[in-house]
C-alpha cells in the first residue's frame, strides 16, 4: 500500500513526520505538504501563479519528499497528478495541531486537503490534536496506523472522508472512540487593526482578523462533546452541502420567482 501524508502546518511540523514514521511500518509513504504553514486555507486551490515544487530531504529516512509553494489542496493535486501518479492508494491529512471540530471543517487546510483528495476518489482521513503546545502524538500516530490496516484489509470503504480528532492526552487518560456528528463551534471573528506602530506598516493601515473565544455547544453526540469526553472523535464527511430541510421549503419561492418573471421556459 501506498500512503500520500500531507499537512497543513507545513512540511517541517512534527506532527506530520511522527505520522508518517508510524505509517511506515505497513505501508510506502510519500511526502508532499505545503512548504510553509497553511492552516485555515480550506479547500483553496492556487490558479493564478505557478507552483514551484522542491524535492527535500525527509525528516524521516527512506520517504520521498516534497515541499510545495501552495496550500494543502495544491499539495495533493501536484502529487496525485504529477509527482506520484496512480501511486496512492489512501491519503492522510496532519497530525494537525490544533482540533478541527463543528464548522471548523469548512476552513480547516487539513480537512481542505483530505477532501481534495476524495474528491479525486481515494479514501481520505484528516487527522488534528486539540492543542498548540506540549502535543502527545501518541494516540494520534497509532489511530493513523489502525485506520490505514483497515483500509488495507478492506475494511473501509474505498468512498470515505474521515475526520479524526483526538484530546491532547496520553493514550491511558482517553476514554474511548465515538462516531460522531458535526457539532456547533463558531467563532466570533474579530477583525483587529494592527497594533504595531498604530496600525500602520509605514505605508498603509492593515488589519488583523483574528479568531474571539469559540463559542462551544455541547450537544449529545457531537465532535466537540467527544473531545470534552476525553474521547477520539471520528465523523464521516461527504461533500453534499445541499440543505435537504430547505429544499422543499422552497418550493413556495420557486413558485413565486416563476410567475413574477413570468417566463413559461422558468416553469
Ligand atoms: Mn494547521
Amino acid at each position: 500500500m501506498n500512503i500520500l501524508v500531507t499537512n497543513d502546518d507545513g512540511i517541517a511540523a512534527p506532527g506530520m513526520w511522527a505520522l508518517a514514521e508510524e505509517l511506515q511500518k505497513i505501508a510506502e509513504v510519500f511526502v508532499v505538504a505545503p512548504d510553509r504553514e497553511q492552516s485555515g486555507v480550506g479547500t483553496s486551490v492556487t490558479l493564478h501563479q505557478p507552483l514551484r515544487v522542491t524535492p527535500v530531504r525527509p525528516a524521516v529516512p527512506g520517504i520521498e519528499t516534497y515541499a510545495v509553494e501552495g496550500t494543502p489542496a495544491d499539495s495533493v493535486i501536484i502529487a496525485l497528478k504529477m509527482l506520484l501518479k496512480d501511486k496512492i492508494d489512501l491519503v492522510i491529512a496532519g497530525i494537525n495541531e490544533g482540533s478541527n471540530l463543528g464548522n471548523d471543517v469548512i476552513i480547516s487546510g487539513t480537512v481542505g486537503a483530505a477532501f481534495q483528495a476524495y474528491f479525486y476518489g481515494l479514501p481520505a482521513i484528516a487527522i488534528s490534536i486539540g492543542a498548540f503546545h506540549d502535543l502527545h502524538f501518541e494516540a494520534a500516530t497509532r489511530i493513523g496506523l489502525l485506520l490505514a490496516q483497515q483500509y488495507a484489509d478492506g475494511k473501509l470503504p474505498r468512498r470515505i472522508l474521515l475526520n479524526v480528532n483526538l484530546p491532547n492526552v496520553p493514550p491511558d487518560q482517553l476514554t474511548g472512540v465515538e462516531i460522531t456528528q458535526l457539532g456547533e463551534r463558531s467563532y466570533t471573528d474579530a477583525v483587529k487593526r494592527g497594533s504595531v506602530k498604530a496600525g500602520h506598516d509605514g505605508k498603509r493601515d492593515y488589519y488583523w482578523i483574528v479568531h474571539g473565544e469559540p463559542q462551544w455547544k455541547e450537544d449529545k453526540g457531537t465532535d466537540i462533546r467527544a473531545i470534552m469526553q476525553k474521547k477520539i472523535s471520528i465523523t464521516p464527511l461527504h461533500n453534499d452541502l445541499t440543505s435537504q430541510e430547505q429544499f422543499e421549503s422552497l418550493e413556495g419561492l420557486r413558485s413565486l420567482l416563476s410567475k413574477e418573471l413570468g417566463s413559461g421556459s422558468l416553469s
